[in-house]
């Protein structure tokens, strides 16, 4: 027996009881449907939209490929505008489309992509934007709806963050042509791999479900060269138990941000990034920025904590624009990316997660604030 306490990673997976799963694997043995939109898939989907208080959602079997079927739902081609501090699946799902995906700054105050500089970015090849709500703080969609509007170009939204979070009390999926959500284990809401896209219009999402589906509409009708992109049975029922969970760790998360919130308050150097007041936030992350004031830079805090057993992470280090295959791009140079470059060498995302308990809090915070 080794006496070393276990590393405390960035986050952790929700995972109910197991006994409360059994009754759900019992149904489904009894059901002997395991995919291709089975009834726990049926009502997953019906539960998220009365959840989430959206019209129209489709599930997938993970993020990456929700937004691989966004894009080719809605015919994307040539240019997409996106930022480049994100995960790399926003950028990877427009080149499996044969898109190029072009780079504009975000703003540093939201760490979202800044209207002006996407306004900036657009060419005769651009045919849409997709932002990303970063940490689950809300786009300026207002400003990237006129925008839209003005050149006629699509919004997909890489909602992968933004689970749950509302803006003046109305959830923020209902923005854009179309949002999309991932429920990978690291979310805050997961079904282990998993993905939706919200539809504005029934329509729509019918589209969307042909796409999943390779393209079947029926028995002897293929619409559409489709994908598989289907969610199992497995993790639609997994899906519908963690709801049974999810305000209490929704409600929990909001609590440990508070606490760092207020014991990180006085550490000269180190700044977490304001609430806004309209927005009900889910937690999801917990980003710090280490400024010049600190007596470490980033890395070295990073390295510090990790040697403490701290496994924090730097979203988003580095950029996607610095990944070779799309370091060459024009718009992936740092001189036309200032902002997210410097938020990329600033930011440490701090553990959080619903077991995260007070006393492991306090160990964090202590170890930043006492270089
Ligand atoms: C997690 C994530 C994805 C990809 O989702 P998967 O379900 O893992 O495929 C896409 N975009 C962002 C911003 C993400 O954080």
């Amino acid at each position: 027996m080794s006496d070393a306490t276990p590393p405390i990673y960035v986050t952790q997976p929700l995972l109910p009881p197991l006994a409360e799963l059994m009754p759900y694997l019992e149904q489904i043995w009894a059901n002997k449907y395991v995919t291709n939109g089975g009834p726990f898939h049926q009502q997953l989907e019906a539960a998220l939209c009365e959840y989430l208080g959206v019209g129209h959602i489709s599930l997938f079997a993970n993020g990456t490929i929700a937004l691989m079927t966004a894009l080719q739902s809605l015919g994307v081609k040539g240019e997409v505008i996106t930022t480049p501090y994100s995960f790399v699946a926003t950028a990877h799902a427009m080149m499996w489309n044969g898109i190029r995906p072009v780079f504009a700054d975000i703003d540093p105050a939201t760490f979202n992509l800044d209207p002006a500089r996407i306004e900036a970015a657009i060419t005769p090849e651009t045919t849409a934007i997709m932002p990303v709500h970063c940490y689950g703080r809300p786009c300026d969609t207002q400003a990237i709806d006129a925008i839209a509007r003005r050149h006629d170009l699509k919004v997909i939204y890489d909602a992968a963050h933004a689970f749950a979070v509302r803006q003046d009390g109305a959830s923020i999926l209902r923005h854009g042509d179309l949002a999309v959500l991932s429920f990978h284990g690291t979310k805050v809401f997961h079904t282990f791999e998993g993905g939706a896209i919200v539809s504005p219009d029934a329509a729509t999402k019918r589209h969307i479900d042909n796409l999943k589906n390779f393209g079947i509409v029926d028995e002897v009708t293929v619409v559409a060269p489709g994908i598989n992109g289907k969610m199992s049975e497995f993790n639609a029922a997994f899906g519908l138990l963690q709801l049974t969970h999810i305000d209490a760790a929704l409600a929990r998360r909001r609590q440990i941000d508070e606490h760092y919130r207020c014991a990180l308050a006085g550490v000269a150097g180190i700044t977490c990034l304001p609430h806004d007041g309209s927005v009900t936030p889910n937690g999801a992350y917990f980003p710090i920025l280490v400024g010049p004031a600190y007596g470490l830079d980033r890395d070295a805090l990073h390295h510090k904590l990790r040697d403490a057993g701290i496994v924090a992470r730097r979203y988003f280090y580095p950029l996607i624009s610095d990944f070779p295959m799309y370091r060459p791009m024009a718009s992936a140079d740092p001189a036309n990316l200032p902002h997210a470059t410097r938020a990329a060498a600033q930011v440490i995302c701090l553990p959080i997660y619903p077991d995260l308990e007070s006393g492991q809090i306090e160990r964090i915070v202590a170890l930043i604030a006492g270089q």
